[in-house]
């Protein structure tokens, strides 16, 4: 006998409409209840586990939906304000890295995982310093957000103080006192494309005698080699977009705090601005979390070895860091001098990224940081000549090699 194609119709829905039969079709006749009910399992565990890409989740019952909806019972609702599957697996991830797989109080923690290391940033602030209209900063910053800080922000009635020296206690406390409405004080505790490392303890320390709270984005350095958090810290951000994917395929960020202030971010602007990591993201970055660790560990050793040398090169006056796996140097000469030296690169990427497992590099003052005038620019560190570069996973002395002709050949006639 010829099967029919209604045939294919599960005998539940066969007395719908065609139109109907065609939507459940392209659907292949999938009930989400069934699996709710525990009805359909997988016959067999596929060899990457499964992924769970459903912006939506069902409920059995209204007052289910409610209470997952309103947040007061775990659940899954709507990706843009409850969570799902990944997002709750790389969510436990970061607060075993940035609290520890044995604190007491890991519960405590809860993780926001955004669009971008920038959407992160940008709730972060909005959120917490919504109602004094005022914050604290070190100026060593990411050029996308001393731009937010800087020009952004203000437009909108928003003030960013920025510290004069963030390696002195007293100019932290100087700027503290000197605006007591501030609502929290901010830092890259390693600056990109400076890395300098500043003290996550002491800045906490400041931010708590003031009652003010301390935010840290751990971007550059990772929480493999610091958890800000353990220090005294009340916000970790990271840019997963870095070392966390590791291999710049997806944008992302991460929020991670204690539970009520994670609550009173979600609630002013997370779920209202939609700025969400996707599934398919927060699996992707789970698969780069796995090898942080020695990621990390091998790019420093490179990165200190490449620094090393550089140190020694005539043609370069100064070293910066390295921090994780990324520092900057100074060129001899001019800006032109600079700018020959990163377009004959051979073997780096001139690209304006950092964290990835090739080695890229980028002269900040003609793309990463260009928003912020000259003068002002100076005063960072960020000069003209300065080169910023993000070691990767090759082998360092070939990256050398590379960074010798490309000197040799810059300051050549
Ligand atoms: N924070 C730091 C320290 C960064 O270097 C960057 C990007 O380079 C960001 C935040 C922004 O991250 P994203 O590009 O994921 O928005």
């Amino acid at each position: 006998m010829a099967m029919g194609r209604e045939a294919m119709v599960p005998e539940k829905w066969q007395h719908l409409r065609p139109r109907t039969i065609e939507v459940l079709r392209g659907d292949d006749f999938y009930d989400p209840r069934e699996d709710l009910y525990g009805a359909v399992a997988p016959p067999q565990e596929g060899l990457t586990g499964l992924i769970y890409t459903s912006i939506a989740y069902v409920s059995r019952t209204v007052r289910e939906a409610a209470e997952v909806f309103a947040g007061v019972r775990s659940g899954y609702a709507y990706s843009r304000i409850s969570s799902t599957p990944p997002i709750d697996a790389l969510s436990r991830k970061l607060i075993e890295m940035e609290v520890g797989k044995d604190s007491t109080d890991r519960d405590e923690f809860g993780v926001l995982l955004t669009s971008s290391g920038m959407s992160a940033i940008f709730l972060v602030v909005l959120s917490l310093a919504e109602e004094t209209g005022e914050f604290i900063s070190s100026p060593y910053l990411y050029g996308g957000t001393h731009h937010l800080f800087c020009d952004r922000l203000p437009k909108r009635k928003m003030h960013c103080h920025m510290v004069g020296n963030p390696f002195s206690v007293s100019a932290w406390e100087r700027a503290a006192a000197s605006h007591p409405n501030a609502s929290f004080l901010f830092a890259e505790d390693d600056a990109n494309p400076t890395p300098f490392k500043l003290d996550n303890a002491v800045i906490a320390a400041v931010a708590h005698r003031y009652g003010m709270l301390y935010i840290c984005d751990r971007t550059v350095g990772t929480p493999i080699l610091e958890q800000p958090l353990r220090l005294g810290a009340d916000v970790v951000i990271h840019s997963c977009s870095k070392n966390i994917g590791g291999r710049s395929q997806a944008l992302g960020g991460a929020i991670i705090a204690r539970r009520e202030i994670i609550k009173t971010i979600h609630d002013k602007w997370f779920t209202v601005v939609g700025a969400v990591m996707d599934a398919r993201v927060a699996d992707y970055m789970l698969y780069g979390i796995r090898d942080l660790e020695e990621r990390m560990g091998e790019k420093q050793r490179n990165a200190r070895r490449v620094a090393e040398f550089l140190r020694d090169h005539p043609c370069v006056k100064k070293v910066y860091g390295p921090g994780g796996d990324l520092l900057a140097f100074e060129t001899a000469g001019s800006f032109e001098n600079a700018v020959r030296v990163v377009e004959s690169y051979r073997l780096i990427l001139l690209a304006p990224h950092l964290g990835h497992i090739r080695t890229l590099s980028i002269h900040p003052a003609s793309t990463t940081h260009a928003q912020i005038a000259a003068e002002e620019r100076s005063k960072l560190g960020i000069s003209d000549t300065l080169i910023r570069i993000s070691v990767g996973l090759e082998d360092p002395e070939d990256v050398i090699d590379d960074l010798d002709q490309a000197l040799i050949y810059a300051f050549s006639a």
